[in-house]
């Protein structure tokens, strides 16, 4: 059998900016309108300012305004829920992203809450979690959105599929499931006390691997054919000792038995933050009752 199409996800984040960017384009010479992004970064991770600084900058190049507030590590709760407070009642912001993880001083879940949920365009608040579960119309998860829109490159109705997501987390595991019943498929949620997870996974014509575990899915779990998206991003040593970045999926074993994948790197990371830019400019619509151009 041939080796599976490989699913390229900068590809596919690319258009999707240079769509986003048309978009903007528009409401601004029809509306007045820019979109605006605020990123609240606390502290110094160093992997949490690569991925802010990217958010500004592809902001930026899609024509939209960003907004950075960079604070010291030791900030309080209280202070950064006064930010929170202030940027729900800024009218140039539509959208709120604070940076996970958060210091230990600081409860996530309490500052995520606080995000106006008009504003939310992580989708993480449990009023557009609500709404993603009930059908009613949200701002979804931008990672999960970045798996299904990938999934449908190759297959364009995903209806009647047997779909297996590896991973139960708010932020990517069920998400991704309540996108995927939407599309109809018959979705299995599998997790750490799953019985026999190979099994489950050799049933499914989809596999979302959310794991966090590196290279977990072996190429004996695929059903011939099937299409495999891997979130997983985890970084191992390689063989000649440097850092490598790999999935949760051992990737050349199942792209010999599916008939497509996505690559880590390059496959669901990429979308993360176009999707995140698509999120903004629907939220500037909803507020300004505009109808979103079409993305
Ligand atoms: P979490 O750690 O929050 O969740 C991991 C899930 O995997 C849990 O539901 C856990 O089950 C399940 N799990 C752990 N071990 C096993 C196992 N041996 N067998 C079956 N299930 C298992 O991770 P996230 O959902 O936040 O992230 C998952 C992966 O996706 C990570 O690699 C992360 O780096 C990546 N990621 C990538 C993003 C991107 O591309 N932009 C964005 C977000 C995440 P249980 O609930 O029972 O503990």
């Amino acid at each position: 059998m041939a080796e599976g199409a490989l699913i390229d996800g900068k590809a596919v984040a690319a258009e999707l900016r240079e769509s986003i960017g048309k978009a903007v384009t528009t409401l601004k010479a029809s509306h007045n309108l820019t979109p605006g992004l605020a990123v609240v970064l606390v502290g110094e991770d160093p992997a949490s300012q690569v991925y802010v600084r990217n958010k500004g900058k592809q902001t930026v190049a899609a024509g939209m305004q960003s907004f950075e507030h960079k604070l010291d590590v030791s900030t309080s709760e209280a202070d950064v829920l006064a930010i929170v407070e202030k940027l729900n009642n800024d009218p140039q912001v539509h959208g709120i992203l604070v940076q996970l993880p958060l210091p230990d001083q600081i409860d996530s879940q309490k500052v995520l809450n606080a995000i106006n949920p008009a504003k939310d365009v992580d989708g993480f608040h449990p009023v557009n979690a609500g709404r993603l579960a009930t059908g009613e119309p949200a701002l979804v998860p931008c990672t999960p959105l970045g798996c299904v829109i990938l999934a449908k490159k190759v297959a364009p109705s995903l209806s009647g599929m047997d779909a297996v997501v590896i991973g139960r987390s708010n932020i990517v595991g069920k998400p991704v499931s309540q996108l995927l019943l939407q599309e109809s498929c018959t979705v299995t949620i599998a997790h750490s006390r799953t019985k026999d997870l190979p099994e489950v996974c050799r049933r499914a014509d989809l596999v979302v691997a959310a794991v966090g575990r590196p290279e977990m899915v072996r190429g004996d779990w695929i059903k011939p054919g099937a299409i495999v998206i891997d979130v997983g991003i985890n970084r191992v040593e390689g063989a000649d000792g440097k850092s490598k970045l790999v999935g949760d999926v051992h990737f050349d074993e199942c792209r010999a038995v599916a008939s497509a994948i996505t690559p880590v790197p390059g496959g669901v990371g990429p979308m993360t933050i176009a999707c995140l830019l698509r999120n903004t400019v629907q939220a500037a619509c909803d507020a300004n009752g505009i109808t979103m151009p079409a993305i």
